[in-house]
């Protein structure tokens, strides 16, 4: 009796196992950064040099993909037979434009910034940013037409970093228009992604994806780590969150990475809107 014929008498979960080991696509990874900075002990930053060299392992192991081209492979169905990954910011924070943009451009390498209108070009800081000497700076908008001039995406983080599951009306219908209308009128062209802020499962509801549909995004990213299956909604895309503590590494990443495909092929029905 042939693998395959077993396979075909085998009941369902077994056979799902089967074709899942035989030729499984790639899960798509969205990894998210913050800050790309030398703050020891601190979440949110990033240190360049292992972003230098995670970049070049992502270079030479996996296909980059902008967000146009991974949301046009989703609304395809297009399943990946290789290991994809697209590259986004959160926060406009200047180093992601001082540091990283130069590190993305020279490994020729696509990305998208997802800024909070309000703060960019603002000499104020994030109230999470108190505790860090010298506090961050977040960039000006000639840096982030620069950046979408050299090619990269931008896309919304709001106006203000609002938690999008509290706010609700004619609230939530600015932080997502207004920032919309803000980055058309400064870059010429309006955003089509948005990226919720904190990025938690709870930070975004089913109300605020149906604003954000409304207002004109084509996606909606959160940031609670997992993979994209093909199936899933374009108003539920998950990110990895890239962190100095579980990825100090490219090689931990990659273990995490690994880990996360797997869970991501086990996982039954894909989300839904
Ligand atoms: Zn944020």
């Amino acid at each position: 009796m042939t693998v395959r014929s077993l396979a075909a008498r085998a009941p369902a979960p077994v056979f799902r196992a089967l074709d899942r080991l035989r030729g499984s696509p790639w899960p798509y990874c969205v990894a998210a950064f913050h800050r790309i900075a030398d703050h020891p002990g601190d979440e949110l930053s990033y240190p360049p040099a292992i972003f230098d060299a995670l970049c070049r392992y992502w270079r030479d192991h996996f296909e980059i993909l902008s967000l146009d081209c991974l949301l046009a492979r989703l609304a395809h169905g297009d399943p990946a037979r290789h290991p994809c990954l697209s590259i986004t910011f959160d926060d406009g924070y200047a180093d992601n434009a001082e540091v990283a943009a130069p590190v993305l451009e020279r490994l020729d390498l696509s990305a998208t910034f997802f800024l909070p209108t309000s703060a960019i070009g603002a000499r104020r800081h994030f109230p999470w940013d108190a505790g860090l000497a010298p506090p961050p700076r977040t960039m000006s908008w000639a840096q982030a037409r620069e950046l979408h001039r050299a090619g990269f995406g931008v896309g919304s983080h709001t106006v203000t970093h609002a938690r999008l599951a509290t706010v609700r009306g004619a609230k939530l219908e600015r932080e997502l228009e207004d920032s919309r209308g803000r980055l058309g009128m400064e870059l010429g062209e309006a955003p089509q992604d948005l990226a919720y802020p904190f990025g938690g499962p709870d930070d975004c509801d089913d109300t605020a994806r149906a604003a954000a549909r409304r207002a004109g995004y084509r996606s909606c990213f959160g940031c609670h780590g997992g993979l994209i299956a093909v199936g899933d909604s374009p108003y539920r895309l998950n990110r990895m969150s890239i962190s100095p503590r579980y990825h100090p590494s490219p090689q931990a990443w990659a273990r995490a990475y690994s880990r996360a495909r797997w869970r991501t092929s086990a996982r039954r029905a894909p989300g839904h809107w």
